[in-house]
């Protein structure tokens, strides 16, 4: 075997031991061994470099049962620590999350829709410092910085191509975040982040086909597919809002006629609203739901008929395990999930829908956070 190819094996079976023990803790060498294939003493070897560097930790415990009693071995969960940026028109939040998927602190702030870019840059960079310093952490086990938020983003190049929430476009956020902060910085659709925090530690954990929907003031959907994020050919594959599901229907924020989003996003519910009532925000509409106003009945009662639709055309095109419903508008009045369980059961194909889970997320307002400082440590962290 050729020396480099050498290398990459071994470099290959450490990555597989700590993710061993990462996820399969407290363990002992000999499960390993039985589970890699793997002799006692490579296992011994890698386990005592991964101890050297921090990652592996021996435990108090002991193996149970009869032969010989084994100490068991767990994973550090301090060994390092990614952040996790949400970013969206009226809010910024912060999270700090540790090497197993632990969110440690988080924090939220409100941001004022004319704040600048320059602002917003400068007001990332001062909490991100203050909340390191805040928990004690080195500075040196932060190993970068990911930012989720709306829009189209060129993930590759750390470039916004075009937030409407935000009013960016063509932004070279990774690069000037990471000037200001000195930290690595990876950026991508908000979607994306939350779906891989679904699928790492949410309820599509480990999931093969898996889709995140997203109902608030847009509507999404991220998809994972064969256990990888899909993108598609330029990182929009999932953004449903813009199907068209009516040529003769409304007027879009993207010029079209009819797309998804004028039935179902925030902004176009409040503005069909406003022909029968004087509201300005979505919480007023919901509130007029809740005491039974046949018009708030009605449009939502819309609305719902257009969100299962949506999951049952996301169902046809992609064929999920599992569906995942999340944002405001499941949050806010979750008395609609049984609306739009009916609706879904009426809808869905048959073959379809006897292998698929529609549940709802349990990340709450977290998830973005938590999927961008995941995603942070799964494309910065490198194993040497
Ligand atoms: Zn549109």
């Amino acid at each position: 075997m050729e020396k480099q190819d050498q290398l990459l094996m071994k470099k290959q079976n450490k990555a597989l031991v700590l993710d061993i023990v990462k996820n399969q803790s407290p363990i002992s060498r000999m499960e390993i061994s039985k589970i890699t294939g793997m002799s006692p003493t490579s296992i011994s070897r890698i386990i005592g470099e991964l101890h050297q560097q921090g990652f592996v930790k021996e435990t108090e415990l002991v193996t149970s049962g009869v032969g010989r009693k084994a100490t068991l071995l767990d994973v550090c969960a301090d060994v390092l620590y990614t952040i996790g940026v949400e970013l969206d028109q009226s809010v910024l939040k912060i999270g700090i999350v540790n090497y197993v998927g632990k969110m440690i602190a988080l924090r939220t702030f409100s941001r004022n829709v004319l704040e600048t870019y320059e602002e917003t840059l400068r007001s990332i960079q001062y909490n991100v410092n203050e909340m390191i310093s805040q928990n004690m952490i080195s500075t040196k086990k932060v190993i970068g910085i990911a930012v989720g938020l709306p829009g189209s983003v060129d993930y590759q190049n750390g470039v916004v191509r075009l937030s409407d929430q935000l009013k960016w476009k063509n932004i070279t956020l990774a690069k000037d975040l990471s000037e200001l902060t000195s930290f690595h910085v990876v950026i991508d659709n908000e979607l994306k982040m939350k779906v891989i925090a679904e699928n790492t530690v949410g309820k599509a954990k480990g999931a093969q086909n898996s889709i995140l929907v997203g109902i608030g003031s847009g509507i999404g959907s991220a998809i994972i597919l064969n256990g990888e994020v899909y993108r598609g050919e330029s990182n929009n594959a999932g953004e449903i809002g813009h199907t068209v599901v009516d040529p003769n229907g409304n007027v879009c924020s993207c010029g079209k006629i009819g797309c998804l989003a004028t039935y179902i996003s925030e902004g176009a519910l409040i503005a069909d609203c406003r022909k029968v009532k004087e509201i300005s925000t979505i919480d007023e509409v919901f509130s007029s739901f809740r005491k039974q106003e046949t018009w708030a009945l009605n449009i939502l009662n819309r609305t719902l008929t257009y969100v299962a639709l949506a999951i049952s055309n996301l169902a046809c095109l992609y064929n999920p395990e599992i569906i995942i419903l999340s944002g405001n508008l499941i949050e806010k009045i979750p008395e609609v999930k049984q609306t739009i369980e009916e609706k879904c059961e009426r809808y869905l194909w048959e073959p379809i829908k006897q292998n698929l889970q529609i549940v709802y997320s349990d990340l709450g307002d977290q998830g973005v956070v938590l999927g961008a400082a995941i995603h942070a440590q799964n494309t910065l962290h490198e194993l040497n």
